[in-house]
């Protein structure tokens, strides 16, 4: 779509941006959604001009010692990009392609997807391009207490709440806050994502999975369906895809494959949970182990096939532009009726054009995957009411922001003329309120 009345604020930040494909493409996106916004608020032009610049952004040395005694440095980040309904919130990235274009994608997305929770949070995103595959257990520990040592210099239980995204889990968040502890001296929800013994919140783990089959079940629902009896294709195999193949199952359907950066499997009979679980859980091995003692299974080198195989449902859970223009193309003509982004961003924009020309049901990872973040607020109210909620009720709130979020971007889609796109629906409605909160306070 044309810009018109943001065409000079992206212009504005191209030239600013240069070199920074992901953080362009993500803005684009949302100013192409929220262009139309402008001609019923036009006193929203000052904060759209304001949304798009971070309010902070801290690139910092990371030094650490590996196992041979040798000094390593990596490059950390951490984007805050926009407090104006909460705290910044979001995850931290350990991963070698982390540079300041995808903190910055990451972070910017953030602000969205957080508004559409319903939760007082902010935007925020941060990381390092420290890989930590191949890593030994001490030289994470290493790692994590130097990022944290400059890190904990900006961060805060009420100013800017971490958590995980790719390369950081249960054992990274835990180095962590130990660390943020012993520099701060101070036990506060400082972190998302915590093990259950410090703080942590029952269902954080499953959240982001599992709200994206709430999601997917109600946009089904919406158009008469479910998700009982489809064939699930999902790509990645962490925490996000782990938990969606758990309810996905647990609603009926069957997913025959999973990744990593690796390859894919092709499991047609349906893929062996607790097996993925124990590989990547516990022993942290490789998705090509799975055919091992799956002899029915397929490995595949590469990601790309995954996208090949014959499914209902397709939901990208690994990372950003993993389904491109080809890959939409093989979804739609394997006819593949529903597509759900577990990862952030991870249809480029041309592939999201073919799911719209061919009415595919698309949840767009603002909306998709926001059940993680959700959690992890829920996560900080009980830190702050210092107790501790059950599985059933961190669950039941989930299933309910998931279906407020549906309400809210459906509605939004309606209201702008674009009825069934949840796209442009996702980006007003979480644009909507950011912008009462920042226009209220005076655009600052
Ligand atoms: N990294 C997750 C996301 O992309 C979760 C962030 C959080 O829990 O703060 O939303």
């Amino acid at each position: 779509m044309k810009l018109k009345n943001t065409e000079h604020i992206f212009e504005t930040v191209k030239r600013r941006n240069q070199n920074e494909p992901e953080f362009l493409q993500a803005v684009e996106e949302v100013l192409s959604s929220i262009d139309p916004v402008l001609d019923k608020y036009p006193e929203y032009e000052s904060v759209v001009n304001s949304i798009i610049e971070p309010e902070r952004f801290i690139i910092f040395r990371v030094p650490w010692i590996d196992d041979k005694g040798n000094t390593q440095v990596n490059r950390g980040f951490r984007v805050q990009f926009n407090s104006a309904i909460g705290p910044y919130k979001g995850g931290l990235r350990f991963h070698p392609s982390v540079n300041g274009s995808i903190i910055k994608f990451l972070g910017f997305e953030q602000i969205f997807k957080n508004s559409l929770t319903g939760l007082p949070i902010g935007g925020g995103k941060g990381g390092s391009d420290f890989d930590p595959k191949g890593k030994s257990d001490n030289e994470i520990l290493r790692f994590c207490q130097s990022f944290m040592t400059e890190l904990s210099k900006y961060i805060g239980a009420y100013t800017d709440v971490p958590a995980g995204d790719i390369g950081v889990g249960a054992r990274e968040i835990g180095y962590l806050y130990g660390q943020y502890k012993r520099i701060k001296g101070l036990n506060e929800g400082v972190l998302t994502g915590k093990g259950l013994p410090y703080g942590g919140s029952l269902t954080r783990k499953e959240a982001t999975g599992y709200g994206l089959i709430y999601l997917m079940e109600e946009i089904l629902k919406h158009n008469n369906d479910s998700m009982k009896d489809k064939t699930v294709v999902i790509s990645g195999s962490g925490n996000v895809a782990i938990y969606a193949t758990e309810k996905a199952m647990e609603l009926g359907a069957k997913v025959v494959a999973l990744s990593d950066s690796n390859g894919y499997i092709h499991d047609p009979n349906g893929i062996d949970l607790d097996a993925v679980k124990q590989l990547k859980e516990v022993e942290r091995k490789r998705i090509k182990e799975y055919v091992k003692d799956h002899p029915e299974a397929k490995y595949f080198d590469g990601c790309k096939g995954i996208w090949t195989i014959k499914c209902d449902v397709a939901l990208p859970c690994a990372t950003q532009n993993e389904i491109d223009e080809e890959s939409a193309k093989f979804l739609v003509a394997n006819g593949c009726k529903a597509v759900g982004e577990g990862a952030n961003m991870p249809s480029t924009p041309e592939a999201i054009e073919v799911y719209i020309e061919n009415n595919i049901m698309f949840a767009p990872a603002k909306a998709a995957n926001a059940g993680g973040v959700a959690v992890s607020a829920l996560e900080m109210s009980q830190n702050s009411m210092r107790l501790s909620w059950t599985f059933e009720e961190v669950d039941e709130k989930l299933k309910d922001i998931m279906k407020n979020i549906f309400v809210r971007i459906s509605t939004a889609a309606k209201e702008y003329g674009d009825e069934g796109n949840y796209v442009v629906g996702s980006n007003i409605a979480g644009f909507l309120k950011v912008a009462q909160a920042m226009y209220a306070q005076g655009t600052v």
